[in-house]
């Protein structure tokens, strides 16, 4: 059964959607199967791995909404073998919508996911940047939650929100959700704020922060505008090399999986 990891942080701009393309990629290029689930309407996840193929697509909204056959809406990478359920702006106001169906509102992304799980070692749901019925969608059909955490000012009240969420969703729609791990992003060792604030949350969160942070790295930053992961991008840049070394602990950290 595949592992389902939502990489959540309701703060935007703090490394997610960087995280679950490369960590995504990583993984398969390690040869596992992966999905990656956009679950973001800017659908930035879809478009940094050429995902978006215009008007009419069938994204993770037709399939929470319509009821479109996820295994259709699904798009392969050959590079990689990653597969994509993408999102666009489709999904703004799925919250709303979402709401109005009551029961079972919070399950809909797990009952879709459910299914797939057999077929991949891995599934990452990249989150949008809010606290509302998406994100808890995504907690609920997650088995644990990758925590992206940049390295500045504040980064300990964000998590500390999120950590609240995940325990009201313990309490009732998940109550096996495990933290996966908290991953240092944007890392900077000249800068003391940067080095000041890592230590910081390793001390607050001690084992649960990977070892291995992401750096500041350009060619991060670059990639997602030709469509492609940082290992197609530039596989030797420092970032591709730091997501690789934190894509094989993520593997060991789950028993080799
Ligand atoms: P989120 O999904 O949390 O909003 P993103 O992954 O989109 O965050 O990152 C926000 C911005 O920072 C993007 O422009 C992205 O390219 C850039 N970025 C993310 N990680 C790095 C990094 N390690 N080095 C340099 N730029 C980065
Ligand atoms: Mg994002």
């Amino acid at each position: 059964m595949g592992k389902i990891i939502a990489i959540s942080n309701q703060k935007g701009g703090v490394g997610k959607t960087t995280t679950a393309i490369n960590v995504a990629t990583g993984l398969a290029y390690a040869n596992r199967k992966v999905l990656l689930v956009d679950f973001d309407m800017q659908g930035n996840a879809s478009q940094g791995l050429s995902a978006l193929k215009g008007e009419g697509q069938p994204t993770v909204y037709s399939v929470l909404m319509e009821k479109f056959p996820i295994e259709k809406a699904l798009i392969h990478i050959e590079e990689s073998g990653v597969d994509i359920l993408p999102a666009n702006i489709s999904l703004a106001g799925a919250d709303l919508m979402m709401d109005k169906i009551g029961h079972g509102k919070e399950r809909l992304l797990k009952e879709a996911l459910d299914p797939l799980r057999d077929r991949y070692d891995y599934i990452l749901i990249d989150c949008p940047p809010s606290l509302g019925l998406l994100n808890t969608n995504a907690l609920t059909a997650a088995d644990s939650v990758l925590i992206p955490v940049q390295c500045e000012y504040y980064a300990l009240e964000g998590v500390t929100q999120l950590l609240i969420t995940i325990r009201i969703v313990q309490q009732t729609s998940n109550p096996d959700l495990k933290i996966e791990g908290i991953l240092m992003t944007m890392s900077d060792i000249r800068t003391r704020l940067s080095v000041e604030v890592s230590q910081e949350v390793r001390q607050t969160f001690g084992k649960l922060v990977y070892e291995n942070s992401i750096p500041r790295n350009v060619k991060l930053s670059e990639a997602p505008s030709r469509g492609l992961s940082i290992f197609e991008y530039d596989k030797r840049s420092k970032g591709a090399e730091a997501y690789k070394e934190l894509c094989e602990e993520i593997i060991q950290r789950n028993g080799g999986r």
